[in-house]
């Protein structure tokens, strides 16, 4: 029997880019150093046992079908959308362990996507390619799991490395390095608001609509295709008033990401704290999809001194990250704790991040 492989992928935070991904935009994200681990041991009765740390559990290969389900399909659907690519895979016992936070915005599950496709990739010698990897874990959460999530978060799990941001191009999928090695004096912070993502589904299909129906409405293929400089006449035809705001929000947030991309060539941290922040604005103001405490966390960041603060993901809560003087991050903590006190909202949870390694990285490649 041959031994069991390890498989690490980490979960990720978007620092700018958001709802931008299904518009064929741009994202740029960094991985966290929050890992999720896969043990793959093979097994010769043809079964697949899936368990987690968190969460417990089992299934059996055969019993393997797209569509909802539960925590376990998205290990499986990656053993799964690698049989449908028709690489034979047998029994297996993957286990689980992950210090992604589930469900906190930061990518839990294409962390144990990712993981659990290195794993395999590894064990069979599939020797599968850095797209095909992405591939087969997005197809595990979108086709397997009925998640209709873009092509961020399995790219940013996978490719990220160490002391990057990786800018991805949701259209061609394709990615590039981009450094993000923060100074001393100067921190990242991630604030987990814990509010409940109420609705979230909902809302978030409603946005994928208008911009779909936008984008037709002005015959681009995407709003991708609309250039900062043509925004005012591309809205000047919208006759949506909410179609209007989502336009704006997309063409400006990728214009946005780009800006930040210059902004960290140059060093500037300044210029690239200030789109964070106009990033914030504008998700809160066109694309509504802010709620109180988020917009809590962002004000109480700059007004402890912070150079930006946005929300990251797909909104109705989950977390802010915010770039602080290193000077200033007790004070910040200890004001953010006293506002949600305030509020009569949860105890937010407080942490600092770097750009960390991604799976791929973690994972040495034969
Ligand atoms: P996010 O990816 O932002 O954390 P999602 O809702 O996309 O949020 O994914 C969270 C889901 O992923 C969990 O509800 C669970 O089904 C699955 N998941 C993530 N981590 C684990 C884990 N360690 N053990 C079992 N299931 C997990
Ligand atoms: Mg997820």
């Amino acid at each position: 029997m041959t031994e069991s492989v390890v498989g690490t992928s980490p979960g990720r935070v978007n620092l700018i880019g958001e709802h931008t991904d299904y518009n064929d935009g741009f994202v740029l994200p960094i991985a966290l150093g929050h890992v999720a681990r896969v043990t793959a041991q093979p097994r010769g009765d043809g079964v697949v046992r899936v368990s987690s740390a968190q969460l417990g559990e089992s299934v059996e290969l055969d019993a393997l079908a797209p569509g909802p389900r539960a925590w376990w399909g998205y290990v499986a659907g990656v053993l799964w959308a690698l049989r449908e690519r028709g690489h034979a895979l047998g029994g297996v016992d993957l286990d689980l362990d992950s210090a992604v936070p589930l469900g906190g915005g930061l990518s839990s599950s294409a962390a144990i996507e990712c993981a659990t496709v290195l794993a395999l990739d590894f064990l069979a010698g599939l020797g599968l390619s850095a797209d095909d990897l992405a591939v087969v874990a997005q197809a595990a959460e979108n086709d397997f799991m009925g998640v209709p999530t873009g092509p961020m978060d399995q790219r940013a799990s996978l490719w990220c490395t160490t002391d990057h941001a990786l800018l991805l191009d949701c259209r061609t999928l394709t990615g590039r390095q981009v450094p993000f090695a923060l100074p001393e004096d100067l921190v990242l912070v991630l604030v987990d608001t814990r509010s409940p993502h109420v609705l979230a589904d909902g809302h978030y299909a409603q946005r994928r609509t208008a911009c779909a129906e936008a984008a037709a409405a002005l015959g681009v293929p995407a709003l991708r295709d609309i250039a900062v400089a043509d925004l005012p006449d591309a809205l000047a035809r919208l006759a949506d008033d909410e179609h209007v705001r989502r336009v704006r929000h997309v063409v400006t947030e990728n214009a946005r990401v780009l800006d930040a991309v210059d902004a960290l060539a140059s060093g500037d941290w300044h210029a690239f704290g200030r789109l964070l922040t106009q990033s914030h604005d504008s998700m809160r103001d066109d694309y509504e999809i802010t709620v109180p405490t988020v917009d809590l966390a962002v004000e109480t960041a700059l007004a402890s001194g912070a150079l930006g603060a946005r929300m990251t993901g797909g909104g109705f809560g989950g977390t802010v990250i915010a770039l602080l003087p290193a000077d200033t991050l007790d004070a910040f903590s200890d004001a953010v704790v006293q506002a949600y006190a305030e509020r009569g909202f949860d105890t937010p949870r407080i942490s600092t991040t770097r750009a960390g390694a991604g799976g791929m990285e973690l994972t040495p490649r034969r």
